[in-house]
């Protein structure tokens, strides 16, 4: 039984192939990665190098951006050439497109944003947040046969290795592909480092009053060598940022998370369980947030940052 694992980034490579090794180790045989782009040949020569059966590369011109119906066929061929069972993506908009095309065409189950896979009597038994993060559903995969999608920032990365897997190059026609791409936006990116990718985030919430000050936010990440959000108010009510930290948003694993004006809703610390350190600063010592928090500072966070940031900019010899 073999399972096929997409995403778009070496990040969601590392976390997918860890949680298909959960499947192999049980039921599997083989784990294939199907990567998919424009002048991509350097992301599928880093995915060679993890532990993984073989590479799949679709380079073309006709990938640079997101069409359904192109990648869809892309990764389809591959599905039936390697008689997969297990379809494993990055969750995201796109592959909830692609997972329920998938599903639907190999009348297959279509379980996303899983958060946990284990093994039950022979059977894949997956975890995903239900009721915007309240409880975690259970569902289990009879058959053993689904297409997946996995939430990013849960599963450890597994490390790049020496041994090199091949590189199998394919095409698709597409002469009749009746979807064709008008425009492409590209996400845009908070700061200069993706919040799923830091190492150090610095969070923004209500406490925080008016979008000027947010400046005071991007500087502490900016010593720290990090990348800032902010809770889901600040980005989808008040638009000061494009994306939020949470259930419904991005979710993160850096080694440092430091929550500043952020009460601690299940919505949002549901996005921030896989940070291994969590500092919050808030005025209000009854906040839910502190009972996540492995370090808390109780206080008025325009009294504390100013002083954090001298602080930290002192120890690194910065003015
Ligand atoms: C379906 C659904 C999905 C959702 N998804 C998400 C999600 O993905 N992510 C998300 O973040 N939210 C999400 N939410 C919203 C969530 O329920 C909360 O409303 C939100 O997280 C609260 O944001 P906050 O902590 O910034 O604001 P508040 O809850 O208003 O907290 C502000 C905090 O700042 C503190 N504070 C105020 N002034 C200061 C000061 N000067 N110094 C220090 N501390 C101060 C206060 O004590 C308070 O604890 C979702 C809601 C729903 C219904």
């Amino acid at each position: 039984m073999s399972i096929i694992i997409y995403g778009e980034k070496e990040r969601s490579f590392q976390e997918l192939l860890s949680a298909a090794k959960i499947i192999k180790e049980k039921i599997g045989d083989a784990i294939y990665a199907v990567v998919i782009g424009h002048n991509i040949s350097d992301l599928a020569e880093k995915v060679a190098s993890l532990d993984i059966d073989g590479v799949y590369l679709f380079d073309d011109e006709q990938f640079r951006a997101f069409n359904p119906e192109i990648y869809f066929r892309a990764l389809k061929m591959i599905i039936d050439e390697t008689n997969a069972n297990i379809v494993m993506l990055e969750s995201n908009y796109k592959t909830k497109i692609l997972g329920g095309l998938l599903a639907s065409t190999l009348n297959l189950g279509l379980i996303v944003d899983i958060v946990e896979i284990s093994f039950e009597d022979g059977k894949i038994l997956t975890k995903r947040p239900v009721y915007a993060g309240k409880a975690l559903s259970t569902q289990i995969i009879e058959g053993n046969k689904a297409v997946m999608t996995l939430k990013p920032g849960i599963f450890s990365p597994t490390e790049f290795g020496g041994k090199k897997a091949n590189i199998i190059k394919k095409s698709i026609d597409v002469a009749d592909v009746k979807m064709s791409l008008i425009e492409f936006t590209p996400k845009v990116v908070v700061g200069e480092i993706p919040l799923e990718d830091a190492e150090v985030v610095i969070g923004a919430g209500r406490g925080v009053k008016k979008k000027e000050d947010l400046e005071m936010i991007k500087e502490l990440a900016k010593t720290l060598e990090g990348a800032w959000g902010v809770t889901r108010p600040l980005a989808a009510d008040y638009g000061w940022a494009p994306e939020w930290i949470g259930i419904s948003g991005v979710s993160i694993k850096p080694k440092l998370y430091i929550a500043i004006g952020i009460s601690g809703q299940p919505q949002h610390t549901s996005g921030i369980r896989g940070s291994k350190i969590i500092v919050a600063i808030n005025k209000d010592p009854d906040a839910p947030i502190f009972k996540f928090a492995d370090y808390g500072i109780i206080g008025d966070l325009y009294q504390i940052l100013p002083e954090l940031v001298k602080r930290l900019k002192e120890i690194k010899g910065e003015k």
